[in-house]
């Protein structure tokens, strides 16, 4: 399991959650050349440790671990995946 970045992120973007992670899956980063260009933020599922740290700090709660994704979201879990060419 992992957890994965949802619909609200687009347009968002917020990167706390890329500060809040102690793996570094998040990307892209602010300082990384897909960051203007990137619809929203992606985690690598392979990467993830599910320790759920990015969840409380995502200010418009875009992130849910995949057992909670929301149906209408769940196309976002090969989303974040293609990302990472997972
Ligand atoms: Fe990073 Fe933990 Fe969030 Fe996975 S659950 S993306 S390891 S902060």
């Amino acid at each position: 399991m992992a957890y994965v970045i949802a619909e609200p992120c687009i347009g968002t973007k917020d990167t706390a959650c890329v500060d809040a992670c102690p793996v570094d899956c998040i990307h892209p980063k602010k300082d990384e050349a897909a960051y203007e260009t990137s619809e929203l933020l992606y985690i690598d599922p392979v990467e993830c440790i599910d320790c759920g740290a990015c969840v409380p700090v995502c200010p418009v709660s875009a992130i849910f671990a995949l057992d909670d994704l929301p149906e209408k979201w769940a196309h976002f879990a090969e989303i974040n995946a293609k990302y990472f060419n997972r």
